[in-house]
């Protein structure tokens, strides 16, 4: 879909279109692995990803969502893969090459840490710094002859941290390197990163942009050329492919993004003035409250703030592990974005604690507010924070 139309629009007509076997106006999940071949196949490229040969080289469910992703980012093309991870391991194989330099956020997540810190500079020779991000100058200082790639994450998993992608994007864009911006706190509704300099977005689907908890995938969105380059040698060769059935109900649950952001961030923002003001909370870090190190940038670059909200409360170890447990509504577990709400302790222990701001350092809550109603939420942290 071309543009001229709102993004709600996008939504959901983007990617869709009419069944042309059945006159369905939604198009049907197709779980085949094989396509049929062209009469004479004697010459074709068996890893050529834009034919429908093999579910690996590319399948029509796929197609459909990198279209609706491509329309809604502003970008030329797109690349829909199993998971977050895929879609940015897939990155940095097809970017990265022995001699290489890249900059990446110090706190971002695990998968990326565990990539540049350890896996690829032990394997490959690779050179990473990892940075804050939300300070220029660390970004400028870091810079080598040999930087090909910049990676952001912004708003930072789970610190909220805000890195400023116009002000990157020229950084990166004066040495020829690679800027990368992984949106997935955010979503297309609340930050298009390709406008404001980005080279590729990269987002984790399983979170805000499927929303509804039960399928994982990710995606990178940019020019052709790069897209083109992702999936000649990272998809077809690494084979993280998403599953079909994947695609289609992500496709699905995209319709309502618009609506959720609003409502995800709204309650946010409520409930974040609510932790902020009360007097068992030690700290709370969200974009949107004028305490953020970061506020003026995320109000310059994000039109609401999303629905993450990290906080720590004047407590110890079981203090924090009781109000967990005390929570009636909140359920504690991993991942964020869906409908319903989660929320993850990690203790004083995590192997990046140096990495994290200070007041993160004596442990952190990362609170993904849900859809439910804003004040059950509260009344339900209210409870807990009661408990201890
Ligand atoms: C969850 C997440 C990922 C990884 O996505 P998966 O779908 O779990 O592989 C990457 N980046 C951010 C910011 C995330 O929150």
């Amino acid at each position: 879909m071309k543009d001229g139309v709102s993004f709600k629009t996008k939504c959901v007509h983007a990617g869709n279109g009419i069944d042309k076997e059945t006159g369905a106006i939604r198009r049907p999940i197709i779980m085949a692995n094989s396509y049929r071949l062209p009469e004479d196949a004697s010459n074709l490229n068996w890893s050529d990803t834009n034919l429908l040969i093999y579910t690996r080289n590319t399948s029509a469910n796929q197609i459909y969502l990198q279209e609706k992703l491509a329309s809604l980012e502003g970008g030329e093309d797109c690349v829909v893969l199993a998971s977050g991870v895929a879609a940015i391991s897939s990155v940095l194989f097809t970017f990265l090459n022995k001699n290489s330099h890249v900059i990446c956020s110090n706190v971002s997540y695990i998968a990326v840490y565990r990539l540049l810190n350890e896996l690829f500079p032990e394997k490959y020779g690779i050179k990473a710094n990892l940075v804050d991000t939300s300070n220029l100058d660390e970004v400028k200082k870091a810079i080598r002859p040999n930087t090909r790639l910049i990676h952001v994450e912004t708003p930072g998993n789970p610190t909220t941290r805000i890195s400023d992608i116009a002000e990157i994007s020229k950084i990166a864009k004066s040495i020829g390197a690679l800027l990368t911006v992984d949106s997935t706190f955010a979503s297309p509704y609340l930050q298009q990163p390709l406008k404001l300099g980005a080279d590729l977005v990269i987002h984790s689907l399983t979170k805000y942009i499927n929303g509804h908890g039960d399928a994982m995938g990710g995606a990178v969105i940019g020019k052709k050329e790069l897209i083109d380059k992702i999936k000649r040698q990272a998809m077809v060769n690494l084979g993280g492919v998403i599953s079909p059935f994947n695609a289609w109900l992500i496709m699905r649950g995209i319709v309502t993004l618009p609506f959720r952001m609003k409502q995800h961030s709204k309650s946010a923002l409520k409930i974040a003035q609510f932790l902020e003001s009360h007097p068992k909370v030690r700290f709370v870090a969200y974009p949107g409250l004028e305490s953020h190190p970061q506020h003026h940038i995320a109000k310059k670059q994000m039109t609401m703030f999303s629905g993450i909200i990290s906080f720590g409360l004047k407590t110890d170890v079981d203090g924090h592990n009781k109000f967990i447990n005390s929570l009636k509504l909140i359920i504690p577990a991993v991942s964020l974005g869906h409908d319903e709400s989660l929320i993850v302790y990690t203790g004083p222990n995590d192997e990046r604690n140096h990495f994290y701001p200070e007041e993160f350092r004596n442990g952190h809550i990362r609170f993904s507010v849900g859809l439910e109603d804003t004040e059950d939420i509260i009344n339900d942290l209210k409870q807990a924070l009661d408990k201890i």
